[in-house]
């Protein structure tokens, strides 16, 4: 979230919320910044995908092994609205709450909508909702909203991509009807009720 993990000279000094450096030879190191302590370094001797935190996590989200038939058959009989659905971690690895907002305005369907009861064809759309909102996001650099920034120190400008999230009564870019907020497994959710269905 605001944390960050940044290329630094390695004299420079930490600042209080300076957790970790990972020392290079050329006199850089990676340094991570947490305020927030959501963030976790941890050391493993074996595979890192075997480690507890890791080994239960969907695929990720840019690769193949997301498509809609993966997410059809992990949606099968689960009656969990479609949003929480794909920010399960153990569905898919990474979609965060801005990024499954924008995926599901992308892909024409309705946040509330039992994830069960979606078609094959409208889940192959999200899927591919999810890798251009993600990949989109990735060249704009991310998304700040508040105080993120990328590696280099700079924010990212995904935030002038974004179709619905926050975007609360402002006009739908495609229907011009009026986007609406609803809090959905406690997260805030954006929609369109004419797009979305
Ligand atoms: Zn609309």
């Amino acid at each position: 979230m605001s944390g960050s993990l940044r290329i630094v000279d390695a004299a420079a000094a930490a600042g209080p919320h300076d957790h970790v450096d990972i020392v290079f030879r050329d006199g850089y190191c990676l340094r991570l910044r947490d305020p927030r302590r959501f963030g976790a370094v941890l050391w493993t001797p074996d595979d890192p995908l075997h480690h507890p935190l890791l080994r239960n996590l969907g695929p990720e989200p840019l690769s193949d092994a997301l498509n809609g038939r993966y997410l059809y058959h992990s949606a099968r009989g689960r009656r969990v609205r479609i949003k929480p659905f794909i920010m399960d971690a153990t569905v898919v690895a990474g979609v965060g709450n801005i990024y499954a907002n924008e995926a599901l305005y992308c892909a024409g369907i309705h946040p509330q909508r039992a994830a069960g009861r979606v078609s094959l064809a409208r889940l192959s759309r999200l899927s591919k909702g999810i890798k251009q909102t993600l990949q989109c996001a990735i060249d704009a650099g991310g998304t700040t909203l508040r105080d993120f920034v990328r590696e280099d120190g700079h924010p990212g400008y995904f935030r002038h991509h974004l179709q619905v999230y926050d975007q609360e009564g402002a006009h739908c870019p495609r229907c011009h009807g009026l986007i609406q907020r609803r809090v959905i497994a406690q997260r805030s959710s954006y929609f369109c009720t004419r797009c979305q269905r």
